[in-house]
């Protein structure tokens, strides 16, 4: 086996560790939390900003946005008066486990009901890093083609959700919906499916509902 793969390996096993002791303390606070994943541009941002409109007064919520360089996202969420810290991964293009076990000590988890994590835009290895979350959610958009579930199958089976984002352009696109989901479903059979738009709202409530439901059956359990 070569050094590097040795390394990464080593590297996994350390954040999988690290990932079921967030998880562990996750459940304890009985917080919901989601890990959203996305290519860079696909509206993960600009979905964040519209749940937490629609959630607040509904769960407590507390945000951990990845950026690579800046604390632009950050100062977004922040406006919509839920706390919001921010993990700048200093051009790394993924989160790992023990940096939200740093960013979840901001908050008090206990009266959190909901932890949303915004993740590095990148389709590659955000998918490969647990960070001790309930739900992987991943967010397509009709304008990156619907070719993706095949070129990023881990995404797609680790995910318990998908969201196809931007459906108000599907007009201007030659994105194939059927197509996606159909490809998504063979990798991963259970996944949920919500076509929406975070820009105009269209199709956003059947998202949010689930949400909160999900996070409530956090609560309870
Ligand atoms: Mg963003
Ligand atoms: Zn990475």
């Amino acid at each position: 086996m070569s050094k590097e793969l040795t390394i990464e390996q080593a590297v996994l096993s350390e954040n999988a560790r690290n990932a079921e002791s967030n998880r562990g303390r996750f459940r304890r606070a009985g917080v919901h939390v989601v890990n959203l994943m996305s290519g860079a541009g696909a509206g993960k941002t600009t979905l964040l900003e519209r749940t937490i409109d629609k959630l607040k007064d509904r769960l407590r919520i507390a945000v951990i946005a990845g950026d690579l360089e800046t604390r632009r996202d950050a100062d977004r969420i922040e406006r919509h008066g839920v706390p919001v810290t921010q993990i700048n991964t200093k051009g790394a293009c993924h989160i790992e486990a023990h940096q939200i076990a740093d960013a979840a000590s901001e908050f008090d988890l206990e009266r959190l009901e909901l932890l949303l994590i915004e993740n590095v835009g990148n389709l590659v290895c955000p998918a490969e890093f647990d960070l001790g979350e309930a739900d992987k959610i991943m967010i397509l958009s009709t304008t990156e083609g619907h070719d993706k579930p095949g070129k990023y199958p881990l995404m797609f089976k680790e995910c318990r959700a998908l969201i196809l984002n931007k459906i108000d352009l599907l007009p201007y696109t030659n994105f194939d919906t059927n197509a996606a989901v159909a490809d998504a479903k063979l990798l991963n059979a259970k996944l949920e499916f919500f076509p929406l738009s975070a820009r105009t709202g269209e199709g956003f409530e059947v998202f949010t509902d689930w949400l909160e439901k999900r996070a409530r059956e956090a609560r309870r359990a």
